[in-house]
């Protein structure tokens, strides 16, 4: 009758009074044994595995850890064997679903065997793929990288858009290494969605400071666009660590120049931005009447609805013009 065997310690490397290298166990013990190395480590459960000699005495397994070495896509785990490469290849065979025989031929077989060869030449397609999209991402970045600053200096310079790609042309010819990839675009519509990016950037590092000052003053003028549009260019004064700074929010169109549509504008940026109105402790404005009137001016309809504190700053500048 079969002996069952004990897994307890499976894998577990011996006690010091624990067997030797060659050491028989009262059992025969598999070839592997003969080779060099450190003692058996591990001893699988006879049954089902166990084969019985021809002499009647059962087979023990063992697990060696220097095969490791040898077959570097070998792992054992559960009392199986399995290959790391075939796993990864998704491919079908007994040491994707665990081998059993825990033998060094059974290693050698599927070393040789076609299956395994199959999985290592799709696992090392697939690595030189990956390294292949990693190097054509980093080359995309720094792409992107240049072009953002060409629009960056486009924006600052009041360059128009559409002497982007005329720009786009003239670092190309000039050597630039970066935008000799296929991640260059040279459309002019591009500068819009680049446009919109920096400002997104650079309006989430603006909320940030905001959102940081406990105490915010707001700054106004009416200004008008290049249609003669009305529109209201706002900014905020912060504090930033008892030193004040001066951010800017966004030249807004307003359908008219009154008070009422002035500081429904202000109310509305301000809530658009996460800044709370019992926020506002100032407003700067020029001076005009609709800003400052005692009885309806913006500063006076924002300090009785929504701002008490509200301190109202006649511009200095505007004042010394005023006075000029
Ligand atoms: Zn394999």
């Amino acid at each position: 009758m079969s002996r069952q065997l004990s897994v307890t310690g499976f894998f577990k490397k011996p006690s010091s009074g624990g067997l030797e290298r060659g050491e028989k166990r009262g059992s025969d013990v598999l070839e592997d044994n003969e080779e060099g190395g450190p003692a058996v480590t591990a001893v699988l459960s006879a049954a089902p595995g166990a084969k019985a000699t021809s002499s009647g005495k059962e087979v023990r397994r063992e697990y060696r850890v220097q095969w490791e070495r040898e077959f570097t896509w070998l792992r054992a785990e559960g009392g199986k064997m399995f290959c790391d490469i075939c796993r990864r290849a998704k491919a079908n065979n007994g040491f994707v679903k665990g081998c059993t025989t825990i033998q060094k031929s059974a290693l050698n077989d599927h070393k040789s065997s076609h299956s395994h060869i199959e999985s290592c030449a799709v696992v090392n397609q697939s690595v030189q793929m990956e390294k292949h999209v990693e190097k054509s991402q980093v080359a995309c970045n720094e792409a992107l990288k240049t072009q953002l600053k060409v629009v960056l200096h486009m924006a600052n310079t009041s360059t128009p858009s559409h002497q982007y790609p005329k720009l786009i042309h003239l670092l190309q010819s000039a050597g630039c290494p970066n935008l000799n990839t296929a991640h260059t675009y040279t459309h002019h519509d591009t500068v819009y969605q680049m446009e919109e990016a920096i400002a997104a950037t650079i309006t989430s590092a603006i909320d940030d400071r905001i959102a940081s000052s406990r105490c915010v003053g707001v700054i106004v003028d009416e200004t008008t666009n290049i249609t003669v549009e009305k529109m209201l260019i706002t900014y905020l004064s912060l504090q930033q660590n008892g030193e004040p700074e001066t951010v800017f929010m966004g030249n807004y169109a307003i359908p008219s120049g009154t008070a009422e549509c002035i500081a429904a504008k202000i109310k509305d940026v301000l809530s658009g931005r996460g800044v709370a109105m019992s926020r506002v402790v100032g407003l700067g404005s020029d001076g005009a009447n609709v800003m400052v009137g005692r009885k309806n001016g913006v500063a006076q309809q924002l300090r009785q609805n929504d701002c008490p504190y509200l301190v109202n700053i006649h511009c200095g500048a505007h004042r010394t013009a005023l006075a000029a």
